[in-house]
């Protein structure tokens, strides 16, 4: 009926079909029926129809020749032969675009002359009003996040067989047997005492170079080196959580646990990376917390107090030398000597000591006031008190999400709150860390310290770098005050003319 069909308004009709036909149930033909069965309901007539096969409409730089000869038409508002074309119909908007920059050409494109449609099943949809024009880019926006999200999920789905050993995937993680799941008895000790002593503030490197001493191989069979040591501890495969791409996986802010056996508890691997952040310049200041764990210099010291100690010769013009003091050996070897250097670099080079007495002096100093901080850190020690802060801020993101994606509250809303609680999460995540760190910490033995305090390296003592970083958590520096005349050579050793600067309790 000539009539009737000349009151139908003239549409064209868009489908688009992905790459992937197996995954996509909207084949192109399928949404050109449901897309006539739209037209007829609504008072339409689709005068051409336009598709797109085999086209992401997420992916960056994939051109769809037919989304761009659509615009051009309905911006125009007629077919090339000049037939007139009055609005667009599709299935559904994700099928149109899906991402915000094409929504909002499309946008422009159709409400370029007044009177225009816009349909998809479910009906006729107003893209003048700035209201629905504004939920549809939100729609195209959280359609875009829902691609990176699948993105993700497949991503990791590959990952995670990897993890499990399923596709080809490497040689066996150290610490674990070939199944990838049960602990390796030796290798697992070996990793439980160097994490301990790295957080008791032992060096990396004095770590790896005792077990290329003792000949431990990494699975490929090689010599362990800092890099690929360093990198094992950062992974917190260690403490049963997984990791995929460098990002810890987690559901909701709660690390995803792997279905392997941890080899360390996730405090212990939390202060690991307190660690390495406070090593690598992030430097977390001063209340007593373990971040001193860190050498300024890198420097491997030989000695204890190297670098610790200062002159404190009054110079001519009344002020205290205070440069740090040097070590030089005996002429026959037998001891060391801590000295200030020669005028010409930065010293007064008039103090010298002998440096085993001072060492011993300072060590017992330094014990006394760590097992007194211990005890005291021990006393007042209880849980982060935090966490429900951080639980509530988490929540109320998740809420935030979800009016966001019902299309509840806009978009400069959402962003702007998302931030801002995003801010807090991290602040209180990296606190919550610091406090893992300082708890981890504060647990070691001090007896065992101690006791290994004064034994040999090859006999289970501790490292110079350690005892140094307990000393450095201690005090800032030790004064050496002169001995009056002879520089105090041969005289008795007197502790007063040594005077510890504390770090503040
Ligand atoms: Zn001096």
């Amino acid at each position: 009926m000539p009539d009737t069909e000349r009151d139908l308004i003239p549409v064209v009709d868009y489908s688009r079909a992905s790459a992937d036909k197996a995954r996509d149930e909207h084949t192109v033909e399928d949404q050109q029926r449901v897309n006539a069965r739209t037209a007829a309901r609504l008072g339409c007539r689709i005068v051409h129809r336009f598709k797109d096969n085999d086209k992401s409409a997420a992916k960056e730089g994939v051109v769809r020749d037919d989304f761009e000869e659509m615009l051009r038409v309905i911006r125009a508002g007629r077919l090339a032969d000049g037939t007139p074309v009055m609005g667009v119909i599709v299935t559904a908007d994700d099928r149109l675009v899906r991402r915000a920059g094409d929504y909002e050409r499309f946008v422009d494109a159709l409400t370029y002359q007044d009177g225009r449609v816009y349909a998809d099943a479910r009906g006729f949809k107003d893209l003048y009003s700035e209201d629905v024009e504004s939920m549809g880019l939100m729609g195209a926006v959280f359609a875009r996040m829902e691609v990176k999200k699948t993105r993700r999920r497949v991503r990791r789905w590959h990952q995670s067989r990897a993890e499990r050993g399923i596709a080809p995937a490497g040689p066996r993680p150290f610490g674990w047997q070939a199944d990838r799941v049960t602990p390796d008895p030796v290798e697992a000790a070996l990793i439980r005492r160097a994490v301990e002593e790295a957080i008791a503030g032992r060096s990396m490197n004095s770590i790896v170079r005792e077990w290329q001493r003792n000949g431990v191989k990494t699975p490929r069979g090689n010599d362990w080196l800092q890099g690929p040591f360093k990198k094992m501890l950062k992974n917190p495969r260690l403490c049963g959580w997984r990791m995929i791409n460098g990002e810890l996986v987690t559901d909701g802010g709660t690390p995803v646990q792997g279905d392997w056996e941890p080899l360390i508890t996730p405090d212990q691997w939390q202060a690991l990376q307190a660690i390495f952040q406070a090593r690598s310049g992030h430097q977390v200041s001063t209340d007593g917390q373990p971040l001193y764990l860190l050498d300024r210099d890198h420097r491997e010291h030989r000695y204890l107090l190297s670098g610790i100690l200062r002159c404190g010769r009054i110079l001519e013009d009344g002020s205290m030398c205070m440069a740090r003091l040097r070590v030089s050996m005996q002429p026959d070897r037998s001891a060391h000597r801590y000295f200030c250097r020669a005028k010409t670099n930065g010293g007064c080079g008039s103090l010298s000591r002998r440096g085993d007495k001072i060492d011993e002096f300072v060590s017992e100093a330094v014990l006394a006031k760590l097992e007194e901080r211990t005890i005291a850190a021990q006393k007042d020690s209880g849980p982060w008190l935090g966490e429900k802060e951080l639980n509530d801020y988490q929540e109320q993101l998740k809420e935030l999400r979800k009016h966001w994606a019902a299309r509840q509250i806009s978009n400069s809303l959402f962003f702007e709150e998302s931030r801002r609680l995003e801010g807090d999460i991290s602040r209180l995540r990296a606190e919550r860390q610091q406090y893992a760190a300082a708890q981890q910490k504060a647990t070691t033995d001090m007896a065992d310290v101690r006791r290994r305090w004064y034994l040999p390296e090859e006999e289970g003592g501790l490292p110079i770098s350690t005892k140094r970083t307990y000393v450095k958590e201690a005090l800032h520096a030790v004064i050496v005050h002169p001995a009056g005349k002879g520089h105090g050579a041969g005289k008795r050793f007197n502790p007063d003319l040594l005077e510890p600067i504390w770090r503040e309790d």
